[in-house]
């Protein structure tokens, strides 16, 4: 088994969750008293949230590049950002280490393959919905058509993922709103949802939504497991 280095808190609440899904599949694959070898590298996500709001991404680079680093030094031999915004800067950081990176945009690309689907609908944060980094990757890459959510949706979106889901707060009124913009998606052509943001899993499950959903965390954790366990 390969040890999973882990690039969390981003937040911690999807952390948790991440740390839960590798344990869990890795007990499911392997019985017993199994459980993943893994290596967390938790940053404060006070300073990141502040330096993705003003725009400083080359500062973010760093804080990122300087945590694979230092999991590849512990030993780590696989690397996860647990978070798909800040996959905005996943080149550098692979870039900067000699182990692999799993990408959250290509492991949630190969399970919408899997169900032959072309057209999906994206939520996330407002960096993730409108910026190339995301979007980009899944059409240019996997040939994807990528629905984005109307410009008020879209800070409906952004805003209760950072002032309700980093914060551990799930309410029901934003659970009501999320599916609402998810059926206008629907509406549009969606055949199913990226649930591009590692939070939101948190407030949408798949019973609420008519298409099948994409859970990226869930996707991305299982997807460290498989990686960790090949021989
Ligand atoms: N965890 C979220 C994501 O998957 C948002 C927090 C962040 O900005 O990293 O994009």
């Amino acid at each position: 088994m390969k040890t999973i280095g882990l690039i969390g808190g981003m937040s911690w609440e999807s952390s948790l969750e991440y740390y839960r899904i590798i344990n869990e599949t890795t007990k499911q694959q392997l019985g017993g008293f199994h459980s993943a070898k893994s290596i967390l590298y938790s940053v404060d996500f006070e300073e990141v949230e502040r330096l993705q709001h003003q725009g400083q991404w080359g500062e973010l680079t760093k804080i990122m590049v300087r945590a694979a680093q230092s999991l590849e030094g512990a030993g780590a031999e696989l690397v996860v950002i647990c978070t798909n915004t800040m996959h905005k800067m996943a080149e550098d950081v692979q870039a900067s280490i000699q182990i692999p990176l799993l990408h959250i945009v290509d492991a949630t690309a190969m399970q919408i393959q899997l169900q032959n689907f072309h057209t999906v609908g994206l939520l996330g944060t407002k960096f993730t919905m409108e910026q190339e980094f995301y979007k980009g990757r899944l059409s240019e890459k996997f040939g994807l058509t990528v629905l984005i959510p109307a410009d008020d949706e879209r800070e409906i979106v952004h805003r209760v993922i950072y002032d309700e889901l980093c914060l551990g707060q799930i309410k029901e009124p934003s659970r009501a709103e999320f599916i609402r913009i998810i059926n206008n998606l629907v509406k549009r052509g969606a055949q199913g949802i990226v649930l591009g943001c590692t939070e939101i899993p948190l407030l949408v499950k798949q019973k609420d939504v008519s298409v099948p959903i994409f859970d990226t965390t869930t996707i991305h954790a299982r997807q460290a497991v498989e990686e960790a366990l090949k021989v």
